[in-house]
C-alpha cells in the first residue's frame, strides 16, 4: 500500500484505465491548497477564471506543457473541454469539412473506430489499415498502410487503451498532416511535436483529471477552419482567446499544471518519465513471457503498450479468482475491457513502481499456487 502523510489514509494500488491514479505529491499539494491558495486566501475552486491568481495558474500550465514537449513557434497549445471524444468531431469539423480529399484513418483499436464513426459525419474517410482481422493485437508495418492520394490528414491513435497496443515510433505518413489521439500515453514519453499537424489528449489517463483536454495544433492548419463552425467548436476561438473564451475547467487546468511540474521536477522530464514507464512495463511483460502461456498477452510483443498491459488467463473462472485475490492485496481495477476480456493493468505515469512490483509478485505467486 501507498502511505499518504497526514491523517490515516490507506491508498490501494489503483490500476484504473481512467480516470486514473495521480501522483501522491500532487494530491497532497491540491489538498493543502484546497482551502486557500497561498497568498490568495480563497480556494482554487472559488476564484474567478479572470483573476490574477488564475492567470498565473493557466500560464503555468501552458508553459509546463510547452516546456515538457518542446513545443516550438509553429504550434499552438489550447485547453478544451468535452474530452477526447469531442475531438473525434472537432478534428474533422475543422480539418475535413468542405474538403474534397478524404481523411485517412489507421485503425488500431476501439478508440480509432470511434474516431472514424464521427469523421464520417463530416466528410470522406478512407481506412488506410484495419487491424480487426487479428483483434487489434498489432500495428501495421509501413508497407501495409495504404494512404489515399492526398489525404486531408492521417489519423492515428498512439496508444489503444483497450487493446494495449502502442506505436513505438512516429508513423511515417509522407507529407499529409499527421493527427494523433495521444489520450492514453500523453506526457508518458517524449514526442517530436514538429512531425504532427495536431495532437490531442484528454488529461485523465496520464496528465491529470477529467474535464480538460489538450490540443496542440500546427498554425497553418488553423486556416482550414470554416467561418460557419459553431464558435465553441472552432479551434481558432481557443487560440485567439488563450484557452479562455468562456469559463475553463479551472480545477482540472490547475491539476494538469501540477502534474507537468511533477514530471519536470521529480521524474526527469519526459525522457525520465519514459524510462520509468518502460521499466514498470518490463516487470509485467517479463512475467507474461516467462509464464509458459499461463498469462497470454493480447498484444504482440513488438507492439505492446507501456501504459495498458492486457492479458488473459487460461479460463474465465481463473480470471475471476485472480481479480478477487488481487483486490484482497490492495490491487484494484484490473478487470479488462469487456471487448477484450481478461486483465488490464493500466500503469500510467503516476503508478508507482512499488505498485507494479506488488502486482508482479502476486502474478508469480498466483501461477505457482495453480501449478502445485
Ligand atoms: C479514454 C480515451 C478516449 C476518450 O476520452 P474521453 O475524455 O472520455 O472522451 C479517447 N481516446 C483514447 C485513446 C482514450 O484512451
Amino acid at each position: 500500500m501507498e502511505r499518504a502523510t497526514g491523517p490515516m489514509v490507506e491508498r490501494v494500488f489503483n490500476f484504473s484505465p481512467g480516470p486514473a491514479v495521480l501522483p501522491l505529491s500532487v494530491l497532497e499539494e491540491a489538498q493543502a491548497d484546497l482551502l486557500a491558495l497561498p497568498g490568495v486566501g480563497s480556494s482554487i475552486l472559488e476564484i474567478s477564471h479572470r483573476s490574477p491568481a488564475f492567470d498565473r495558474i493557466l500560464d503555468d500550465t501552458l508553459q509546463g506543457l510547452k516546456g515538457l514537449l518542446g513545443i516550438g513557434s509553429d504550434h499552438e497549445v489550447v485547453l478544451l473541454q468535452g474530452g477526447a471524444s469531442l475531438q473525434f468531431s472537432m478534428v474533422p469539423m475543422n480539418l475535413l469539412r468542405g474538403q474534397s480529399a478524404a481523411a485517412d484513418y489507421i485503425l488500431t483499436g476501439t478508440w480509432g473506430a470511434t474516431a472514424i464513426k464521427e469523421a464520417r459525419r463530416e466528410g470522406k474517410v478512407h481506412v488506410a489499415w484495419d487491424g480487426a482481422a487479428s483483434k487489434h493485437d498489432r500495428l501495421p508495418t509501413a508497407g501495409e498502410i495504404s494512404l489515399s492520394p492526398a489525404p486531408a490528414y492521417v489519423h492515428v491513435t498512439s496508444n489503444e487503451t483497450i487493446q494495449g497496443v502502442q506505436w513505438k515510433h512516429d508513423p511515417d505518413v509522407g507529407s499529409a498532416p499527421l493527427v494523433c489521439d495521444c489520450s492514453s500515453d500523453f506526457l508518458s514519453r517524449p514526442i517530436d511535436v514538429a512531425k504532427y499537424g495536431l495532437i490531442y489528449a484528454c488529461a485523465q489517463k496520464n496528465a491529470g483529471i477529467a474535464g480538460v483536454t489538450v490540443a496542440i495544433i500546427r498554425k497553418d492548419l488553423l486556416e482550414r477552419s470554416r467561418d460557419d463552425l459553431p464558435t465553441m467548436l472552432d479551434y481558432r476561438t481557443f487560440v485567439t482567446n488563450g484557452s479562455r473564451p468562456n469559463t475553463p475547467p479551472t480545477f482540472a487546468v490547475y491539476i494538469l499544471g501540477l502534474v507537468c511540474r511533477w514530471i519536470r521536477d521529480s521524474m526527469g522530464g519526459l525522457p525520465g518519465m519514459a524510462q520509468h514507464n518502460a521499466a514498470k512495463a518490463k516487470l509485467l511483460y517479463d512475467v507474461l513471457d516467462g509464464s509458459g502461456g499461463f498469462y497470454a498477452g493480447h498484444a504482440r510483443p513488438d507492439c505492446r503498450s507501456d501504459m495498458n498491459v492486457t492479458f488473459r488467463l487460461p479460463d474465465e473462472a481463473t480470471e475471476k479468482d485472480f481479480l478477487k485475490g488481487a483486490v484482497s492485496r490492495g490491487l484494484v481495477d484490473l478487470k479488462g475491457h469487456r471487448s477484450v476480456g481478461g486483465i488490464r493493468a493500466s500503469i500510467y505515469n503516476a503508478m508507482p513502481v512499488e505498485g507494479v512490483q506488488s502486482l508482479r509478485d502476486y502474478m508469480v505467486e498466483f501461477q505457482q499456487a495453480r501449478r502445485s
